[in-house]
């Protein structure tokens, strides 16, 4: 490579990332002003049984309305949010959001909600989970903590205590996006999990036989640690029967449903039962 045309790939490249730190620190900005000014709001999707096609709960997800930029994705904001500490304030508002849309649902079903390891990281997440039950009157039993493999490595300690607490509770807790990442095996016994939520990228899309191979020892893996197994990304028909023939036990993806606002819950679990022979009590 000569000489000049490092130099112009310098020239060319400059201005971008100058460009995109201006950007960044201009999203930091409005992020911190988001949530006073009410852009944030969670949408829900459907988290069902396999097998007997039973409506178990929803997961809880954020989005964020941009007044220029329009919706932006939890991927792109929830980072800056952990970079900056916002994610602390923001994650206590989600979680009583989310306790209390689930006070307006029959009282079977859950609400699973993300949570980002750095919320454990002033040992305080206890405190935001109860304080969101108690303000909400929403039963522990069904809440759900969704949390990454990140956790693990973040402060492990801190993590397994608040984690215990939790399970006090009687919060369940789901280990997100198993198999992505830097998965132990020693983790997931090690700490208090409820459920493992088998990462969208076995499930989805063309998937070869050795995937197929490593979602059914992830399900029996589950079954031996007396662990729920879910599989996020069911997006056919196809998909489905695989998981439920090979033991899974719940499906979440946009073979059920893409995630929804609060307001067509309702009418969407009329449909539902009135698909699937469900009647609800409750409501
Ligand atoms: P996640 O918790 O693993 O959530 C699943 C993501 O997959 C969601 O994306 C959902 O809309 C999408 N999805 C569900 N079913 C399908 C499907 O069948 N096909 C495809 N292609 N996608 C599907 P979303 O809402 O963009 O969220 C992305 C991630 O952002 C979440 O991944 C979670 O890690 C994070 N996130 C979302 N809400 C929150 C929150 O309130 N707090 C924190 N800390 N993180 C959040
Ligand atoms: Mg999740
Ligand atoms: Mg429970
Ligand atoms: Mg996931």
């Amino acid at each position: 490579e000569s000489k000049s045309s490092a130099l112009n790939r310098i020239c060319f490249f400059e201005p971008r990332m100058a460009q995109e730190a201006h950007e960044q620190r201009e999203l930091e900005i409005e992020l911190r002003r988001a949530l006073a000014l009410q852009q944030f709001r969670l949408v829900y999707q459907p988290q069902v049984e396999l097998g007997t096609g039973r409506l178990m709960g929803f997961e809880a997800l954020l989005r964020w309305e941009h007044p220029v930029r329009g919706s932006i994705s939890p991927m792109s904001f929830v980072p800056i949010a952990e970079e900056t500490g916002e994610i602390q304030r923001i994650g206590a508002w989600v979680m009583l959001e989310a306790c209390r849309q689930a006070c307006h649902w029959p009282d079977d079903l859950t609400v699973a909600v993300n949570v980002s390891p750095l919320q454990f990281d002033d040992g305080k997440l206890a405190d935001v989970v109860q304080d969101a039950l108690t303000r909400s009157g929403l039963a522990s039993a069904r809440l759900e903590v969704e949390v990454t493999e990140g956790l693990l490595f973040h402060n492990p300690e801190a993590a397994l205590n608040q984690l215990t607490v939790l399970r006090q509770m009687g919060v369940d807790i789901a280990m997100d996006d198993f198999g992505t990442g830097y998965s132990s095996l020693s983790h997931l016994s090690r700490f208090p999990f409820t459920k493992i939520k088998i990462d969208q990228a076995f499930v989805r899309g063309d998937v070869d036989e050795g995937t197929h191979a490593m979602v059914n020892t992830i399900i029996s893996l589950g079954a031996s640690l007396g662990m729920n197994t879910l599989a996020e990304g069911v997006e056919t028909r196809e998909q489905y029967d695989r998981l439920r023939d090979g033991g899974c036990d719940a499906v979440q993806g946009y073979l059920i449903s893409r995630p929804m606002e609060a307001s067509s819950i309702v009418p969407f679990l009329d449909d539902y039962s009135q698909q699937t022979g469900f009647s609800r009590t409750g409501t």
